[in-house]
């Protein structure tokens, strides 16, 4: 076989140490691919595949992208979970020997992308890592690469506490041991949707030591590792803003398993995977994008320390009553750019002068930020102004150093100041005076040629020239000029003094322009010592940010401050934060709830689309918002602490997941009863509805028999199974409560308000006669209805103190059954699984039954 091309020998072998990423292989002013690669990246980018003569007998398929645009093509990839090794040329080609030298100078993947085009500024972008050990406990390190943030945490309660533990987190990639068990990986990439990449060394990164000074468990070290060097890896430089990892003690926290975070749309909707109609798009009266990030955080990991929460609750109540001071505070805060993902491209070295402008512009903020904090009477707000600590010295130097509108390049000088380096001021008074010294030979030649129309020019051929037009070429003088371009409309000379005073001044020009460069590099790397310091400044304006919004959301809705009780939970005229915002103005129906000692599980009965689940959610809700030191939107509030929140809540996208309904239902059923205690919060909505009605009612009911006996947790549940409502009588801590509806002309209207004792029936038909099911179809129904409740009556007659779904299904019931035919229609009925059906399919199977039952 024919011998690559040497070049293609160093493609070769360059792409042998990065096989999963697309390799970007730098040739003149474009990133070009070969083989695999530029098949595939031709395929996802749409370009077009051509092909190369690598000295083989096959011509190499090859495509590429320009370097000046390759950041939107790698934007591209990144996006749809790739990694991209940038290998540029390291040597100037002009002076190389042979092929010249080329390094794959960064490998970005998706969970170290740095470009601001290819980041959510309200967002985190998280590279996490997972390390197991052989005690069966995992750690889990998160690290925010624009930022240097790393957050640890061990997790020692087994393998399903990890994958709640990073659902819904931001995460784009997680490192792992290729020791990891194939299924466990198997369930990151299906449950996370993420890219899996590989570190397998985890010995210590000696560069890193002292990030990790304050880790004191070996396992958190070695995990800690794993990920740094990965990075390293990755970045191929050192990093000066990577923060030593908090730890994140998981106990300190509310937890919220993997079926709450999603059910409760705390951050995301179910449905759109979107802010808009989350918790989070109501709350977020945030002005920065730190502070966005921040919220976003606090809503993930609700608090625990009533100490803490009520800290947080004081602050806001500070900032709800001062609302003067609090408008000053939020347009001050709206001039503060992202302070630390501009001190993460400080130390990843692609900070521009535009963005240390920003940085100066932010920074000269604090003074302001402080003094209207003073103002506010609370001494605890005033407080918050003394973490704010006014980098002087770096605002001064920046405001002497940088001009107040600078190009975005770095390396074309218009940087720097008049002023600030003396070196500079020369080289650019020589150049000016020469400019000066050209404007006024042109003057003078006019004169002494008598040539109104002369001009002097410069390009960057030819430098500086006189230009004269055709008319007057008769005037130009002889002997002293020198011709050295001929145009349709004019000739261009050159005088030996003017190429004299050229050299003069390109040679000042670039010499400044060197200069401003070396200055930059200067004023950056004097950024940079202040890391730590913007860093803390950050964390700082965020937490004053995100404390500010709740205010302000308090405000605009009418929230009111909670306080925390041992015993009871009680809220006056509740409501649900979210779907009240998107109805019109009133219309949403307040509700009360009460939990205490005597009452753990409320039982809720009511018609479909009453407005069970959204009683459950709000609660759920409200508890999350006073934990995260929101208020809350009641007219008044006294709040237990929950330690976990469990929810069971709908079907909408058990489908997708492909598994059944059921099958879900009981692993997020089960899942709550394990881990749940008494201070905990259940939410479980129509459990067993996805099973044969009596196996159904009877594992509802063993269900909360369960609970309310075992468990001892604070619980809602809701039940379309009229049957449980008996159990009031039986469970002594439980309370029956429905929600009301009322029939006006023959039509349900649902009322969304909640009362004392069970719903008096079910309300179906009715439903069915509102979605305009024939009538004829519904005077049917309501006769069999009718039958079957004389039927239950005295089944429940003849088994004193049983509930009627203990009563086997037998002779009674077929009373009420007319002829074969029904019998028939009623078991296809049953048999319908109506949550694996398309709407579709499920309104022309209706057609048919109809068609059917009407013959
Ligand atoms: P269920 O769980 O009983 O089937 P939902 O809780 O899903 O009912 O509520 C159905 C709809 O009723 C909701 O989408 C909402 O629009 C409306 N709703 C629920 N509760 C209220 C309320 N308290 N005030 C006004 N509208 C409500």
């Amino acid at each position: 076989m024919a011998k690559h091309t040497p070049m293609m020998e160093q493609y070769l072998k360059i792409k042998a140490e990065n096989k999963d990423a697309f390799l970007f292989f730098r040739l003149g002013d474009f990133y070009e691919m070969f083989f695999d690669d530029a098949i595939n990246a031709a395929r996802e980018l749409e370009i077009t595949l051509t092909k190369r003569d690598g000295g083989q007998e096959e011509p190499i398929p090859m495509c590429g992208v320009p370097y000046h645009s390759a950041s939107n093509y790698i934007k591209n990839l990144i996006d749809k979970g790739y990694k991209v090794a940038i290998c540029e040329q390291v040597e100037d080609p002009k002076t190389a020997k042979g092929v010249v030298k080329r390094e794959v100078v960064q490998l970005i993947t998706p969970g170290t992308v740095m470009e601001s085009n290819m980041l959510d500024e309200l967002d985190h972008n998280y590279i996490a890592s997972l390390s197991h050990f052989q005690d069966g406990s995992y750690v889990v390190v998160y690290n925010d690469l624009s930022i240097g943030e790393n957050s640890i945490a061990l997790i020692s309660h087994g393998w399903d506490a990890v994958i709640h533990e990073l659902y819904n987190q931001p995460i784009r990639e997680i490192v792992i041991s290729p020791n990891l068990p194939e299924e466990l990986q198997n369930q990151l990439y299906d449950k996370l949707n993420v890219t899996l990449s590989y570190q397998e060394e985890i010995n210590f990164n000696a560069e890193y030591r002292s990030l990790c000074d304050n880790l004191n468990d070996e396992r958190l070290v070695q995990s800690f590792s794993r990920l740094l060097n990965y990075i390293q890896y990755t970045q191929k430089r050192s990093l000066d803003h990577l923060q030593p990892a908090k730890v994140i003690e998981l106990d300190y926290y509310l937890s919220l398993d993997m079926y709450s975070k999603r059910n409760l749309e705390l951050t995301e909707t179910i449905m759109e995977k979107g802010k808009h109609g989350s918790l989070l798009w109501v709350l977020d009266k945030t002005v920065t994008a730190m502070g966005s990030r921040m919220l976003k955080k606090w809503l993930e990991r609700p608090l625990l320390s009533r100490q803490e929460i009520e800290k947080r609750h004081d602050i806001v109540d500070g900032f709800y009553q001062g609302f003067m001071e609090r408008d000053t505070l939020r347009d001050t805060l709206k001039s503060v750019y992202d302070l630390e993902r501009l001190a993460g491209r400080v130390s990843f070295g692609n900070v521009n002068a535009r963005d240390l402008i920003q940085l100066n512009q932010s920074l000269a903020k604090i003074p302001e930020i402080k003094k209207t904090l003073q103002q506010f009477e609370q001494p605890f707000i005033q407080e918050l102004g003394k973490d704010l600590v006014f980098p002087e010295h770096l605002v001064s130097m920046l405001d002497t150093s940088l001009i107040d509108d600078p190009p975005v390049s770095i390396k074309e000088g218009s940087i720097i100041k008049d002023g600030y380096n003396k070196k500079l001021d020369e080289y650019r008074g020589a150049s000016r005076n020469g400019k000066q010294w050209i404007a006024e030979l042109e003057q003078k030649e006019k004169n002494e040629t008598g040539i109104k129309s002369l001009k002097i020019r410069y390009n960057r051929v030819f430098g500086y020239y006189i230009e004269v037009t055709r008319a007057n070429l008769h005037l130009v003088p002889d002997g002293r000029y020198e011709r050295k371009q001929t145009l349709t409309n004019a000739e261009r000379y050159i005088t030996p003094e003017l190429k004299e005073k050229e050299e003069l001044i390109l040679e000042a020009e670039e010499k400044s322009v060197d200069l401003e460069y070396n200055l930059f590099l200067e004023i950056r790397e004097q950024v940079k010592e202040l890391i730590p310091e913007i860093q803390h400044l950050a964390d700082t304006v965020s937490k004053i940010d995100v404390l500010q919004a709740f205010a302000t959301v308090s405000e605009a809705n009418n929230y009111v401050r909670p306080s925390f009780h041992e015993d009871t939970l009680f809220i006056k005229n509740g409501r649900h934060p979210v779907i009240e915002q998107v109805m019109t103005e009133g219309s949403y129906v307040p509700n009360d709830i009460e939990l205490n000692q005597s009452t753990n599980v409320l039982l809720i009965t009511g018609p479909n689309m009453s407005g069970k689940s959204t009683y459950m959610r709000q609660l759920a809700l409200i508890a999350i918002m006073g934990q995260i030191g929101c208020f809350v939107p009641c007219d008044e509030a006294q709040l237990l602490l929950f330690d976990q929140i469990f929810t069971r809540i709908g079907a909408a996208d058990d489908l997708v997941s492909g598994q059944s309904t059921f099958m879900v239902e009981m692993l997020e059923a089960n899942h709550a009863i394990a881990n749940a205690t008494e201070n905990s919060l259940i939410l479980f909505d129509e459990i067993g509805r996805g099973t044969s009605t009596y196996d159904g009612m009877a594992l509802a009911q063993s269900i909360i028999e369960f609970i309310h006996n075992h468990i001892h947790a604070k619980t809602l549940f809701s039940t379309h199974y009229h049957e449980l409502t008996a159990l009031e009588g039986t469970l002594d801590h439980l309370k029956n409560i429905h929600v009301r509806a009322e029939e006006y002309e023959g039509k349900v209207v649902f009322l969304h308000q909640i009362q004392e004792g069970a719903a008096d029936r079910s309300y179906g038909i009715h439903v069915a006669k509102l979605a305009e099911l024939p009538d004829q179809l519904i005077t049917r129904a309501n006769n069999i209805l009718q039958e079957l409740e004389k039927t239950d009556d005295s089944a429940k007659r003849e088994n004193p103190g049983q509930l009627s779904f203990f009563v086997e299904e037998q002779e009674p019931k077929s009373r009420v059954l007319n002829t074969k035919q029904d019998i028939r229609l009623i078991r296809e009925l049953k048999d319908i699984n109506v949550f694996e059906m398309t709407p579709m399919d499920a309104m022309n199977e209706l057609y048919r039954l109809q068609k059917e039952a009407k013959k």
